[in-house]
């Protein structure tokens, strides 16, 4: 589960579909921001320079295990 500090800066989006995308190891992924592994429920960053989503580093699954949990929004 993530958590935040001020729900002033976090909001509910208006792109449902966004999140519910599987992605895979190797995928570039659409958005930065915090993803969730579907298999162990791991939580990662991804940057806005990461071209490739990597396994998750705890259950290591291998296919169609992240989710978008929460984008990082560009101003
Ligand atoms: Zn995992």
């Amino acid at each position: 589960m993530a958590l935040y500090g001020d729900k002033a800066n976090v909001k509910l989006s208006n792109q449902p579909t966004k999140y519910q995308r599987l992605w895979s190891p190797g995928d570039k992924p659409n958005d930065a921001g915090i993803y969730k592994c579907q298999t162990c429920g791991f939580e990662d960053l991804f940057n806005r320079a990461c071209d490739k989503v990597p396994p998750c580093s705890v259950c290591k699954e291998k296919t169609k295990n992240w989710k978008l949990l929460v984008r990082a929004e560009d101003n």
